[in-house]
């Protein structure tokens, strides 16, 4: 058996079953590693030794029964921009090169609490800007399925390590699509949560009003186990929220039959690929054979959900990012002479150019006499954006729509055209600007044999229903079945 292979839920019932004991998990994860990372580069941090503790530690509680978790036993790999006690936390910059977190983020007690075993810190784009992975300051991730292509971005680590199966399961985190474009470009499955459902506490600001932790897995119902882990409400994080618990009985049972779906018009027509196109379309009437009653609505404020997103999320960019000064943690300049230099130079050395970008722009759209102009407007905009959404909502239980408008790029290709970069979003911020859910399923490829990812997009607190909606439609297709060739092909 190659038990790197097998999803996280298969594992954790191997673990219970005593066919597999929690050191060989972890131990086929780093021989996954070892094979593939020279290549990939999806890590940025191994923590072995704390690994190999902690499995002993839990195989103990699983064997006298203290953890009963459906994860228990089970390797979990973390984007670098969450925070992790004592281990390298370095949002892929320099500027946190180094950093090393005195405290666990709230998600980070929620994994170990559960008995699961983290094994090592992802690569992204730096401080989660990008959509590619090449911002990073660490290395380049290449796409399993293509390395001269990205994985998309930022948790491009996360999803390129799913993918080749050197995680069983992943934290990213979403502030504008990086949870799901990524899913998307790797043929993985990725969780974006309702805004204010996964606690923020310890995981590295980008645009506080946007940010959001979720699963990154093989499977729509691993994706359910681990969002049943890390949801809830954290009296730590002000923005989190009372709601109903989510249960993964309940989503994975919850099916996709008699579901109101919407096809979002606009997503469909300039700028996207044939063959995403021909491939999200097939989604959907498989979704219809499957019970689901599918009309296609419009929705033109959509436009504005690109420019909308770039001002909000800069402006808060700009203020969070205030923070790294060269003072309190992180890159210190070694060659400045005085206050002002320390700030200055430790910034300019400390940030990569994309960073720098995000932080002019959001001072620009902050400074007095654009403010009205620029900032103020956004958050209008985002009000009608939401309330648009909403009303879709009234009669739709799922909006469909592509995640992105290509598939994977080649590296290079992104990274020299920011706006092209920015545009890569087109299908997803609107989500994190109406602060709802949304999940991305694989659901083809294109004829380069690149992956192609299907959004549903929900109401508030409706992951119940994606995740149901997408185990109905892994039950019918599998495309979430295919690996890379060089990881041993499809699972049979
Ligand atoms: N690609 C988007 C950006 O660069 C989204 C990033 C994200 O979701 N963290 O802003």
């Amino acid at each position: 058996m190659n038990i790197a292979r097998l999803t996280a839920l298969e594992l954790a019932s191997k673990i219970r079953e005593k066919e597999i004991s929690v050191r060989q998990a972890v131990d086929a994860t780093y021989e996954q590693i070892e094979k593939y990372d020279d290549k990939l580069k999806c890590y940025i941090t191994l923590c072995k030794d704390e690994a190999y503790k902690q499995a002993d530690e839990v195989q103990k509680k699983i064997d006298s029964g203290q953890i009963v978790s459906p994860l228990a036993g089970v390797p979990v790999s973390v984007k670098d921009n969450i925070c992790t006690k004592g281990i390298k936390t370095t949002c892929a910059s320099k500027m946190l090169e180094n950093y090393k977190p005195v405290y666990n983020a709230t998600v980070i007690d929620k994994l170990e609490n559960a008995g699961m075993i983290v094994i090592g810190k992802l690569n992204m784009d730096e401080f989660s800007m990008g959509s590619t992975t090449e911002t990073s300051a660490h290395a380049i991730t290449s796409n399993p399925w293509n390395t001269d292509h990205v994985p998309g971005g930022s948790s491009g680590g996360s999803a390129a390590a799913v993918a080749a199966d050197e995680a069983f399961i992943a934290l990213g985190s979403d502030t504008g699509g990086s949870i799901r474009q990524p899913g998307s470009f790797c043929g993985v499955t990725a969780l974006k949560p309702t805004y204010g459902t996964v606690s923020r506490r310890g995981l590295a600001a980008f645009a506080s009003s946007l940010d959001q932790i979720g699963p990154i897995s093989k499977t729509c119902e691993d994706c359910a186990a681990l969002y049943e882990i890390i949801s809830g409400k954290d009296k730590y994080d002000s923005t989190s929220m009372d709601f109903p618990e989510f249960k993964f009985s309940d989503a994975v049972n919850n099916g996709v039959k008699g579901k109101k779906i919407g096809i979002l018009k606009e997503f469909f027509s300039d700028g996207i690929n044939n063959d995403v196109k021909s491939a999200v379309l097939a989604a959907s009437k498989k979704l219809e054979e499957l019970g689901a009653e599918i009309e296609e609505f419009s929705m033109p404020i959509v436009k504005y959900s690109v420019p909308t997103y770039c001002i909000i999320a800069s402006a808060e960019a700009s203020s969070n990012l205030g923070r790294y000064d060269g003072i309190k943690y992180g890159y210190s300049s070694p060659d400045a002479e005085d206050l002002m230099q320390i700030y200055i130079k430790s910034r300019s050395e400390g940030f990569g150019l994309e960073v720098k970008r995000r932080i002019m722009l959001g001072n620009f759209v902050l400074s007095s006499g654009r403010y009205d102009a620029y900032y103020n407007k956004a958050l209008k905009t985002k009000n009608l954006i939401q309330k648009a959404l909403f009303d879709a909502f009234e009669k739709y239980d799922i909006v469909l729509t592509p995640v992105s408008p290509e598939t994977a790029h080649k590296k290079g290709e992104s990274i020299s055209n920011p706006l092209g970069m920015y545009l890569d979003n087109i299908y997803t911020a609107i989500v994190n600007i109406a602060g709802v859910p949304a999940i991305s399923i694989p659901c083809g490829f294109d004829s380069s044999g690149l992956p192609i990812g299907l959004q549903l997009i929900g109401k508030p607190f409706a992951e119940t229903t994606l995740l149901g909606a997408g185990c109905d439609f892994q039950k019918a297709t599998d495309y979430h079945k295919q690996k890379p060739a060089f990881t041993g092909g499809a699972i049979k």
